[in-house]
């Protein structure tokens, strides 16, 4: 039956969930030092999830397509000499069924939110599981997404909002629908994080925003950071430097002292 698994009161993720989950790191990376300097400085802070795409999903075919299995190597060997845990997209079920044990949470992008094949085979592994809302996908339709995830007996799922399309406005990339965070809370009992990087596509909106969404009551957050933005391979102009991601890593003390 539909949304079976959605109800209240059964238990879905097993993280401890009473620290905000935040996940870091660039968008991409073109080479295992770039990756490994921003990785220290994650280490610095005690950010344990490093988020960064070896398999991008780029609009473009002519864009960095990202270094692939070689960005795989790059991301494993980073995770056994930092002891960082690794969250990276997978995009197909030939790299789900290669990747998805090894990495300790797989992305499911949103431009494939609607990939049920793809959703399937994530379902299969026992890996948590971040699934982006569709670049316009209503509630229901991220919800049933998951519900194919979970119906092939994985439940380690984590909902993320990473704003929507809207009306086709040029200022910013999408709009951050923070009222997903509290329909989820409400409705259902999965934790959901907000990726304001993607949201709104810009810098310097992201400090504020990631405040807005942890204030809301979102479980963590997803954040493009680099230690040089400018140099960024993808995704320059919304990833942050670490002295603003330092400012939201303060606010998040702030909230978990007055939430706990
Ligand atoms: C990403 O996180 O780098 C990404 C491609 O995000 P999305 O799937 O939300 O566009
Ligand atoms: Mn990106």
């Amino acid at each position: 039956m539909l949304f079976e698994n959605l109800k209240k009161n059964k238990k879905i993720y097993e993280f401890d969930w009473k620290d905000k989950l935040i996940i870091a790191g660039p968008c991409t990376f073109g080479s295992y030092e770039e990756l490994l300097d921003i990785a220290k400085e994650l280490k610095k802070r005690n950010i344990n999830f490093l988020r960064a795409g070896t398999f991008k999903m780029r609009t473009s075919p002519y864009s960095y397509q990202g270094l692939r299995d070689e960005g795989m190597e790059i991301l494993l060997r980073i995770k056994k000499e930092l002891g960082l845990h690794i969250v990276t997209e997978l995009t197909s079920i030939e790299q789900v069924k290669k990747y998805g044990k090894l990495v300790d949470i797989i992305q499911i992008g949103a431009r494939n939110m609607f990939n049920y094949e793809l959703l399937k085979e994530v379902g299969k592994t026992n890996t948590p599981v971040i699934l982006k809302r569709g670049l316009c996908a209503t509630y229901e339709e991220w919800f049933l997404a998951a519900e194919y995830i979970l119906k092939e007996g994985n439940n380690n799922i984590i909902l993320c909002e990473r704003g929507i399309r809207n009306n086709n406005s040029n200022e910013t990339r999408n709009v951050l629908d923070i009222q997903a965070v509290p329909y989820v809370k409400h409705n259902t009992n999965f934790r959901i994080i907000v990726d304001p990087s993607h949201a709104s596509g810009l810098s310097y909106m992201v400090p504020d925003t990631s405040k807005a969404s942890l204030a809301c009551g979102a479980d963590g957050l997803l954040i493009e950071v680099h230690t040089e933005p400018d140099k960024s391979l993808c995704d320059k102009n919304q990833t942050i430097n670490f002295a603003d991601l330092d400012k939201i890593l303060d606010f998040k003390e702030r909230i978990n002292e007055y939430e706990n």
